[in-house]
C-alpha cells in the first residue's frame, strides 16, 4: 500500500528552520507501506531557514510580512500531482502546519494559537478524496497491549479467533451488562479472546446479540464497552449484510457510513452506561476514515475484491420487503443488516476508532436468504477475510 507521508515526520531536515520532526509512531508505520515522501514547502523552492509562515486572509505570509502565498500553492500542486500519479489512497501528514495541517492549523498571528482549517497542500489532497491523517491520529490508533484492538464478529466469520495467540478467555456471561440467559446461535461463540493476531494485542468477540431477540440496546453494545475498559481504543466490526440490488455485489465490503432505523439507540439508555459522559455525541466521521482507507490499500495489495457503501441497519428480524429494498435503495443504502448500527454508535460515543467490514452473503429481497446459505457463504469468503482483516492489524 502507498502512503504519502510528510518528510519531517520522518527525519529529513526541510522545516523552515532547517530542522526535522521525527514521529517514531510514523516512522514504524511506515516500514510497512510503500512511501511517497513528501514536502510541498521543498517543492515551492522556499529558502531554509527562513522565518515561520501562517495562513492569513486567503494567503500564506511569513512572519517578516513577506507573501509566500504563490510559493507555497507552487509546491503543494506539484507535490499534490506525485500523490495522485502514485495511486496513495491515504497520507500522513505533519499537523497544524500552514502547507500539511489537517482541521487545524495556525491562525496567522504567530502566537501559537490554532484554527478550524487545512494546509494549502492537505486542501488538494482532501478534494481528490486521499484520506488525510496526522501524526498524533497515527500515535493514537496504534495498537499495544495496553490497547489492543477490539474485533467483533457477527454470523460465520468467528473463525479468525483461531488464528489468535491466546493469553486469555472470558465467558461472556461474566462481562458487565451482557444478558445472563442469551445463548449463542450457529456461527457465533460466547467465549472473548484476548491475545495476539499476529504479534499484534487483539481482544476477539466471535459473536453478539441481536435487538431481535428482545434484547436492550445496553445488552446489545454491552461488548463495545466491555472492550473499551479493557483499553481498545481501534475497534473492528464484521457482521453479515445482505447487498441492496444495483448498489453493490455480493461479497466483502466497507461500511462508509449508516442510518439507524433499529428504532433504538444505546444512548437513549446512557443514564445506565457508565463511560459515556453525555449521549449528545456528533455523528461525524461515524466510521474512521483512517482505518477504511487502510482497509481499502491491503484489499488492494491483496486482490481481495470489496465493494462500499452506506450500511442500514433494521430490526429484524424478518428480511426486508420488496418495498424496503426499494426505499433503501433510494435512500442511498447498500448493505442492510440486523446488528452493527447500535455498537457502533457506542463505540464512537466513547470516543473509539470505527472499522466496518461486512461479508454481503445474500441480495436483499432475494430467495437465497436464510441462516445457512449465510453461513455458507461465509465459509467461501472464509480465506480473503481473513487475510483481509490479518492485513489491516499489521498496518494500524
Ligand atoms: S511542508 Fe510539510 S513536510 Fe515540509 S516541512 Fe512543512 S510540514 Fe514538513
Amino acid at each position: 500500500m502507498r502512503v504519502a507521508i510528510s518528510r519531517c515526520l520522518l527525519g529529513d531536515n526541510c522545516r523552515y528552520n532547517g530542522k526535522t520532526k521525527p514521529n517514531a509512531a510514523v516512522i514504524r508505520s511506515a516500514k510497512n507501506v510503500e512511501v511517497v515522501p513528501v514536502c510541498p514547502e521543498s517543492a515551492g523552492k522556499l529558502p531554509i531557514p527562513r522565518p515561520a509562515a501562517e495562513q492569513r486572509d486567503g494567503g500564506v505570509y511569513m512572519s517578516d510580512g513577506t507573501d509566500v502565498t504563490r510559493q507555497f500553492q507552487a509546491g503543494a500542486c506539484k507535490e499534490f500531482d506525485r500523490v495522485k500519479k502514485s495511486g496513495a489512497p491515504l497520507a500522513i501528514l505533519k499537523a497544524k502546519s500552514p502547507s500539511c495541517g489537517s482541521d487545524l492549523i495556525y491562525d496567522g498571528t504567530y502566537s501559537g494559537t490554532l484554527t478550524a482549517g487545512d494546509g494549502v497542500f492537505t486542501r488538494l489532497l482532501k478534494q481528490e478524496g486521499i484520506t488525510v491523517a496526522t501524526e498524533t491520529m497515527v500515535e493514537e490508533m496504534h495498537p499495544s497491549v495496553e490497547h489492543p484492538v477490539a474485533i467483533v464478529l457477527g454470523t460465520g466469520l468467528g473463525s479468525i479467533t483461531d488464528l489468535v495467540h491466546v493469553v486469555r478467555r472470558i465467558d461472556y456471561h461474566d462481562i458487565e451488562g451482557f444478558p445472563d440467559n442469551a445463548q449463542p446461535i450457529e456461527g457465533h461463540r460466547f467465549e472473548a479472546a484476548i491475545g495476539a493476531l499476529d504479534g499484534v494485542p487483539v481482544i476477539v468477540y466471535p459473536g453478539r446479540i441481536h435487538l431481535y431477540r428482545g434484547y436492550s440496546a445496553a445488552e446489545v453494545t454491552s461488548l463495545v464497552r466491555h472492550a473499551f475498559r479493557l483499553g481498545c481504543r481501534d475497534i473492528i466490526f464484521a457482521g453479515a449484510t445482505g447487498a441492496i440490488p444495483g448498489k453493490v455485489e455480493k461479497g466483502l465490503g466497507i461500511l462508509t457510513d449508516q442510518i439507524n432505523l433499529t428504532g433504538r439507540n444505546p444512548l437513549a439508555e446512557w443514564e445506565g452506561l457508565r463511560d459515556v459522559e453525555s449521549p449528545f455525541v456528533d455523528m461525524n466521521d461515524l466510521y474512521s476514515p483512517y482505518m477504511s482507507s487502510i482497509a481499502r490499500g491491503v484489499a488492494k495489495d491483496q486482490n481481495i475484491t470489496i465493494g462500499a457503501g452506506v450500511f442500514a441497519g433494521v430490526l429484524g428480524p424478518s428480511f426486508e420487503t420488496r418495498a424496503e429494498v426499494s426505499a433503501l435503495r433510494q435512500l442511498g443504502v447498500s448493505y442492510v443488516g440486523m446488528s452493527t448500527v447500535n455498537e457502533v454508535i457506542m463505540a464512537h460515543a466513547l470516543g473509539m476508532h470505527v472499522l466496518g467490514l461486512t461479508l454481503a452473503a445474500n441480495y436483499s429481497g432475494g430467495c437465497d436468504v436464510d441462516h445457512q446459505s449465510v453461513l455458507a457463504t461465509a465459509k467461501r469468503y472464509e480465506d480473503d477475510f481473513q487475510r483481509w482483516v490479518r492485513g489491516i492489524v499489521h498496518l494500524l
